[in-house]
């Protein structure tokens, strides 16, 4: 049996792991070891279909210390006009990158691949080798759990519903191998694969009648449009601006998101039918009409999993789990943002990721990483602060946000750490 000595144990080796540990590194001069049971760091992306893409530009997706693509602006497709997204090749040799050239060179990093993590007891932390059955026993400082969101992949589980005899149910990733055209399809689910799915049956030329959605209950969408970065960050701080702007008036979570749709924040597929779920996805409105196109939609059975920018939450918590000794600290910095994936939960979602984002912008070193983060949508738009809509943006921040806080604490009950 190894024994292994360190400070830190991640466990798990997506993409919020190596966020984590990417700013720990750092910031500090601790030593880590990650565990994973995949081979190789990049997580669910490792077995993503094989047409999936991140639906953030890369500009703003990884670890802060290596850039992920070529900041390029596409010119075509459905994502025209708007800052390049990776596909999971490239998102799986990128972490590969960041483990081989960044991690493992600083000799502060070990990395157990295809290892499981089993617990702890007074020895230390179990884990075991997938490949042969070996046990390590680490001892560290502390356990980092990077399995929280666990993204749950159609390739990987096992469905929760009866499939019919004569019925051929495959995973997105087994579309590509079809080897005769069947009659029809039949799409089940409202998250972004499922999406995305029906996106690039159209796309290859499939009759949108002969696509059957079971989408149970409707999702709101973020207009990719509001969510660029660099030199299109108005559009990201307009998005920020009328999203504290609903926080000061809304008077629940199902208000607060028809106050975003109100402003082109927030969309729908169907404009008849009201969106109950709230996972945060993101959509240019070429694809919405795209999807719009299906129209033989069923609305049954229930909806799995979350999905949300994780990679600058990830490494927001490494830097605070450097920089910061006391846990009373680190908790008021990053308040922990419960994701029900309902929209009604929106107020509650909202007053937890603002109260820790005011307390972080009122500490000088804090607010200094994320101004420079690569991570942060928002970053670069002090120097931009001469355009219209990065100045009318910030005014609307400045307007609005003590009373969102003061709107957001007395809906949720809780009290504010407001501005005054
Ligand atoms: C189609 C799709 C598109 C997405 N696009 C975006 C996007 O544009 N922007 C964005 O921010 N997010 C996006 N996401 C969300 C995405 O899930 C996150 O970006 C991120 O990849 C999640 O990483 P993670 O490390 O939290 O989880 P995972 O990638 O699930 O990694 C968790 C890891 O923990 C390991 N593990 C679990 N239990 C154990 C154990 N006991 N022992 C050892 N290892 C263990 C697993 O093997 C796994 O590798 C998207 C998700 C999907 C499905």
């Amino acid at each position: 049996m190894q024994e292994i000595d360190t400070d830190y144990l991640v466990v798990g080796g997506g993409a919020s792991a190596m966020a984590f540990t990417d700013s720990l590194l750092a910031a500090s001069d601790a030593r880590v070891v990650l565990v994973d049971r995949r081979h190789r760091p990049g997580g669910h992306w490792l077995d993503a279909y094989p047409f999936v893409r991140l639906h953030q530009p890369s500009a703003v997706y990884g670890v802060s210390s290596r850039p992920l693509g070529h900041d390029q602006i596409d010119e075509s497709g459905p994502n025209a006009g708007f800052y390049e997204r990776a596909n999971a090749n490239e998102i799986c040799d990128y972490f590969g990158r960041v483990l081989d050239e960044q991690f493992l060179p600083s000799s502060r990093v070990r990395f157990l691949g295809l290892h499981d993590y089993r617990g702890e007891d007074g020895d230390g932390h179990h884990v075991m080798s997938l490949l042969t059955g070996e046990q390590t026993t680490i001892r560290a400082r502390k356990l980092v759990d990077a399995t929280y969101i666990e993204s749950e992949i159609p390739s990987r589980h096992t469905p929760s519903y009866s499939v019919a005899a004569g019925v051929h149910l495959v995973s997105p990733n087994q579309l590509v191998d079809l080897v005769a055209p069947p009659g029809g399809f039949t799409v089940i689910g409202s998250g972004k694969t499922a999406m995305d799915t029906c996106n690039w049956l159209l796309d290859a030329g499939v009759d949108p009648d002969r696509i059957q959605w079971i989408r149970p209950r409707d999702p709101w969408l973020f207009d990719r449009g509001s969510f660029q970065p660099l030199r299109l960050v108005g559009s990201y701080m307009q998005l920020q601006a009328h999203w504290v702007e609903a926080a000061a008036q809304a008077e629940d979570g199902m208000d607060f998101a028809r106050r975003l749709e109100g402003a082109g924040i927030f969309l729908r597929i169907d404009p008849d039918v009201e969106p109950q779920v709230y996972r945060g996805p993101i959509i240019s409105t070429r694809e919405l009409d795209a999807l719009r196109t299906v129209e033989r939609v069923v609305r049954q059975g229930r909806v799995r999993g979350i999905e949300s920018r994780r990679t600058w939450s990830a490494a927001t918590l490494g830097l605070i789990e450097a920089t910061r000794d006391n846990d009373a600290d680190k908790n008021r910095l990053t308040p922990p943002v419960t994701f029900s994936g309902n929209a009604s939960d929106l107020l509650r979602f909202s007053y937890a990721a603002m109260s820790g984002l005011y307390a972080r912008t009122s500490e000088s070193d804090l607010a200094a990483w994320s101004e420079n983060c690569r991570l942060n949508p928002a970053s670069g738009a002090i120097e931009r602060a001469g355009e219209p809509e990065v100045a009318d943006a910030f005014t609307s921040l400045m307007t609005n946000f003590g009373p969102a806080m003061r709107n957001l604490a007395a809906r949720v009950g809780k009290a504010a750490a407001t501005p005054t």
